[in-house]
């Protein structure tokens, strides 16, 4: 195992700190070429790229864990993979073939491996691939040119001295249109979610839940992360739609709780009148993997789930099983962990 720079892991937010190396690749001529590591955090491109006016542009989000005996491991990379090749389709950008995703991932990691926090700090190493239209160009067309790069960043564990539930409002705006862009993982999407953000926090939330922009009767995102309740007859309930972003997490969630837990899993629709009929909520994604849900908001009366300072013991045992397979410690499901070495 080679040295581990030296940050004070606990204390580590959710912040970019400069690794000393990101991949980068160019389309150009119908093709991807090799890609390559450097050490240059910026990027130059032309003022008509299609990324800066057209949001044309997607990224991911995924972590590099350090095990007990000191191995790497990614998590579910080639999920990743494939839902960057979706939004690529969304967006017409050529997609990056899911071995070469991977490889990107592989050699940034190794490359900056003495970022990769120690085992027992929480902390991890955050990697973001990205992939954006660029190119001399002024109309509304698809770029000529494209880049795909993966940049890392250690973060912190999201939870400080333990898992907190926090409170969530009921937007009025929409995320994602009906038949828009909410299944992408796009720029686009979070640019429209910085107003509702500001406004929910700034009323003393931790940040807004979206419903269904057709009808506003069904719960589709907690802020950037999907929905989970568990039910008062202990079933794992989370929403189906077309606008929801497909949370790596999420189906990770359902597994655990089918297959470790034992549990009855639904991907249904979830009415926002209806939070009686859950014990815990929560919502889940790469970064914090569950933030319990103390309470939720809508109509000037704050429904609570389990407590509004307690976490659940269901989601509990979900979120230490899951973090228990990111880091090694359990037994992970065949294909689920890809080692750096
Ligand atoms: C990335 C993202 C999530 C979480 O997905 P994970 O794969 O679990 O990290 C949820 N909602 C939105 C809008 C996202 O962009």
């Amino acid at each position: 195992m080679g040295k581990i720079v030296d940050i004070d892991w606990g204390k580590l937010g959710f912040s970019y700190i400069k690794t000393d190396y990101r991949y980068i690749s160019y389309w150009k001529d119908g093709k991807w070429d090799e890609g390559t590591l450097t050490q240059d955090n910026t990027l130059h491109i032309s003022e008509g790229s299609t990324a800066l006016h057209y949001g044309q542009q997607c990224f991911e989000g995924l972590k590099a864990y350090r095990t007990k005996e000191g191995k790497i491991q990614l998590f579910r990379p080639d999920r990743n993979a494939v839902r960057m090749q979706e939004s690529c389709r969304r967006l017409l950008m050529p997609e990056i073939p899911v071995d070469k995703f991977i490889d990107a991932c592989i050699q940034v990691v190794k490359a900056n491996e003495a970022y990769v926090p120690p085992y027992g700090s929480g902390a991890t190493l955050y990697l973001r691939p990205f992939l954006i239209g660029v190119g001399d160009n002024v109309g509304v067309k698809p770029a000529s040119e494209y880049i795909f790069s993966v940049f890392c960043t250690p973060v912190g564990p999201y939870f400080k001295g333990g898992m907190k539930p926090v409170n969530f409002c009921v937007s009025d705006y929409d995320r994602a249109a009906p038949h828009g862009t909410g299944a992408a993982k796009v720029g686009g999407n979070y640019a429209g979610s910085l107003l509702p953000h500001e406004l929910a926090v700034k009323r003393g939330f931790a940040d807004c839940i979206y419903l269904d922009p057709a009808t506003h009767t069904k719960i589709e995102e907690v802020g950037a992360a999907n929905f989970f309740g568990i039910t008062k007859d202990n079933k794992f309930v989370t929403p189906k739609s077309p606008s929801i972003l497909p949370s790596i997490t999420k189906y990770s969630l359902l597994h655990v709780a089918k297959n470790y837990m034992g549990m009855e899993v639904e991907e249904r629709d979830v009415y926002i009148d209806k939070l009686d009929e859950f014990a815990e909520a929560g919502a889940c994604g790469t970064a914090a993997v569950i933030t319990p849900i103390g309470g939720i908001e809508y109509k000037g009366k704050l429904h609570v789930f389990y407590s509004e300072t307690e976490v659940g013991p269901v989601t509990k045992k979900l979120y230490d099983t899951l973090v228990g397979i990111q880091f090694g410690d359990i037994e992970a499901p065949e294909g689920w962990i890809v080692e750096v070495k």
